[in-house]
C-alpha cells in the first residue's frame, strides 16, 4: 500500500469522481429496492470496521466499495419515497451537486473578505427566498445549520433586546426571565433556554386548544401572572406547523400581545414555512410580518440536502449587538462597507451552504417548487380523506399541511387497549421495511404520523403506504 503524501492528481480525482457520481446515480435509481429502515442491531456497523486506522493509503475504489459493504446496511433511507416518518426530508439532484461545488471551493465565510461571493450569494439567495415566502423587505436573512440553532439565535437576540447587559454581565445580574411557547413547541426551544441561562423553568408552556394551537388568552394570563410575581417576560415563540401535529399557533393574536408587552416574537416555521409560497396557504401565516424573527428550513421540505436552515430577523442590529466580537486578526479594511457573517452568531467558520439553496431555486424555479409542494399537500390530504372515511382508523388532529396524525380503532377494542394495539401496528409496519412511519402521543393517545414531503413521492407511494397499513392492521387484528 502506498504512503501517500500528496493529494489526488487531477486524473485520479476525475476517475474517482466519475465513480462516485455513478455510485450516486445508481443509489438514487435503485432507491426503492432498499428496505426503508435497515434490519440492524446497535453496534453492528461499528463492528464491521477495523479497530485501527490504516497506516498507509488505501485504494479509493476499496473505500467506495466499503460504503456499500459496511455503511449501506446501516443506512435509513431518507431518500426513499416511502420514508414517511418525522418530517421526511430529501435531497434533490441539484442540491447534492451544489454540495460538491461548495466542498470543492471549501471557502470559509467568516468575514466578507474571507470569501466575498459566499457572503453575497447568501444575501441575494435569502432575499429571493424572503420574497418567495412573501415576507416584507425589512427581514434580513442568515443561514445556520439547523432550526435548533436558528431558534437559539432568535431567543438570544430576544434576551439581548430586553436585557442588553446580559452580554457583558451574564445572567447572575439579571432578574428571573420568562419565555413562552405552547405545549406543542419543539424541544429546541427549551434547549435554547438551557444554553442561554434562562433554564427550563424559565420556559412557560401555554395550553393549546382542541386543535393543538396556543390559546392567546392563556398566554396573556401567564404574562400577567409572571409580571405580578416579579418575573420578566422577554420572548414568545409561536409555531407554524408544530412537530407533532403541524398545528398553527394564531400568530396574529399572539403578535398583538407581544406588542402590548414589548416582547420579542420568534416564529418557528421550520417545516411549514416553505408553504408560505402558496397563496392558498397564506391563511396559516397571518400576522407573520409582525414577528421579530422567523425560522424556515429548506433542508426539510425544499429538497436542499441537510443542513440548511434560514433565519430572518427584522432586528439584525440586536442580533449583532448580542454576538459581535472582533479579534484583531479578523479586522479588515472594508468592515465599514460590508457584512461580516461572523457578527451574527456563535460560529466563526461558515461553509458555503447558500449554493445549495441557490442551485435548487434556480433548477426548479419558483413555480416548479410550488407545484411540488402542492402535490405533497394534495397527496397527504387524500390520505387524510381515506382515514376519515374509514371505520377502522381515525384522525387525531387536523392536517393543514402534509402530515397526517391517525390511529387504528378496531371495532370492539376498548380505549385502554388502543395504545398497545397502535404501538404494535406501527412496529409491524416498520419491520416490513416497506414503509417507515413515526409516532407521537396526543392527549395520551398513541398516534401514528404519515408525512408526504419528499421529492420522489408520487401518488403510487401513498397508495402503497395505504396498502401496507391496511394489510398489517388486518394481520394484527387476526392475531389478537
Ligand atoms: C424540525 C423542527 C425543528 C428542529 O429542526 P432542526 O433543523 O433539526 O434543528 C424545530 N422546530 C420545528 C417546528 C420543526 O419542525
Amino acid at each position: 500500500m502506498p504512503k501517500r503524501i500528496s493529494d489526488m492528481t487531477p486524473e485520479e480525482f476525475s476517475a474517482a469522481g466519475k465513480r462516485v457520481i455513478e455510485w450516486a446515480e445508481r443509489y438514487l435509481k435503485d432507491i426503492e429496492t432498499y428496505r426503508v429502515l435497515p434490519d440492524i442491531k446497535p453496534g453492528e456497523i461499528n463492528k464491521r470496521m477495523p479497530d485501527s486506522p490504516p497506516d498507509f493509503g488505501e485504494e479509493f475504489d476499496k473505500i467506495l466499495e466499503d460504503v456499500d459493504r459496511i455503511v449501506m446496511p446501516g443506512i435509513t433511507h431518507w431518500q426513499h419515497p416511502k420514508f414517511m416518518a418525522y418530517f421526511a426530508s430529501t435531497a434533490s439532484g441539484p442540491g447534492i451537486l451544489a454540495d460538491i461545488v461548495s466542498s470543492t471551493f471549501n471557502s470559509n465565510g467568516m468575514v466578507w473578505k474571507s470569501s466575498p461571493a459566499l457572503t453575497e450569494v447568501e444575501a441575494k439567495t435569502l432575499e429571493w427566498y424572503r420574497s418567495m415566502l412573501g415576507l416584507p423587505g425589512n427581514f434580513k436573512g442568515i443561514i445556520y445549520d439547523t432550526a435548533s440553532i436558528s431558534s437559539f439565535h432568535g431567543i438570544a437576540a430576544a434576551r439581548d433586546y430586553k436585557f442588553p447587559e446580559s452580554r457583558t454581565k451574564g445572567m447572575s445580574s439579571l432578574p428571573a426571565m420568562r419565555l413562552y411557547c405552547s405545549e406543542q413547541a419543539h424541544s429546541s426551544i427549551e434547549k435554547a433556554a438551557i444554553a442561554l441561562g434562562v433554564g427550563i423553568e424559565g420556559v412557560r408552556k401555554i395550553k393549546v386548544d382542541s386543535e393543538f394551537r396556543m390559546i392567546p388568552a392563556e398566554l396573556e394570563k401567564a404574562i400577567n401572572e409572571d409580571i405580578a410575581m416579579g418575573i420578566d417576560p422577554f420572548c414568545v415563540v409561536a409555531t407554524i406547523g408544530t412537530t407533532s401535529t403541524t398545528s398553527v399557533d394564531p400568530v396574529d393574536a399572539i403578535s398583538s400581545i407581544c406588542r402590548k408587552y414589548d416582547l420579542w416574537l420568534h416564529v418557528d416555521a421550520a417545516y411549514a414555512g416553505v408553504t408560505a409560497m402558496l397563496p392558498e396557504m397564506k391563511i396559516h401565516f397571518k400576522g407573520i410580518e409582525n414577528a421579530d424573527s422567523i425560522v424556515s428550513n429548506p433542508h426539510k421540505w425544499l429538497f436542499v440536502p441537510i443542513d440548511l436552515s434560514v433565519f430572518y430577523t427584522k432586528r439584525p442590529e440586536t442580533l449583532k449587538r448580542a454576538f459581535s466580537l472582533v479579534p484583531e486578526y479578523l479586522k479588515t479594511e472594508v468592515d465599514a462597507e460590508v457584512e461580516n457573517l461572523m457578527d451574527y452568531g456563535i460560529q466563526l467558520g461558515r461553509r458555503f451552504r447558500a449554493l445549495k439553496l441557490w442551485f435548487v431555486i434556480r433548477y426548479f424555479g419558483v413555480e416548479g417548487l410550488k407545484e411540488i409542494l402542492r402535490k405533497h399537500i394534495r397527496l397527504a390530504q387524500s390520505f387524510a380523506d381515506w382515514i376519515r372515511e374509514s371505520n377502522e382508523f381515525e384522525l387525531l388532529a387536523p392536517a393543514p399541511f402534509s402530515a397526517v396524525c391517525f390511529r387504528a380503532v378496531p371495532p370492539g377494542l376498548k380505549e385502554e387497549d388502543l395504545n398497545k394495539f397502535n404501538k404494535l401496528l406501527l412496529e409491524r409496519i416498520n419491520s416490513t421495511g416497506e414503509l417507515f412511519l413515526t409516532h407521537t402521543v396526543l392527549n395520551d393517545k398513541f398516534t401514528i404520523r404519515l408525512v408526504v414531503s419528499g421529492i420522489r413521492q408520487e401518488e403510487r407511494h401513498v397508495e402503497e403506504a395505504r396498502k401496507v397499513i391496511k394489510r398489517e392492521y388486518e394481520t394484527l387484528l387476526n392475531n389478537q
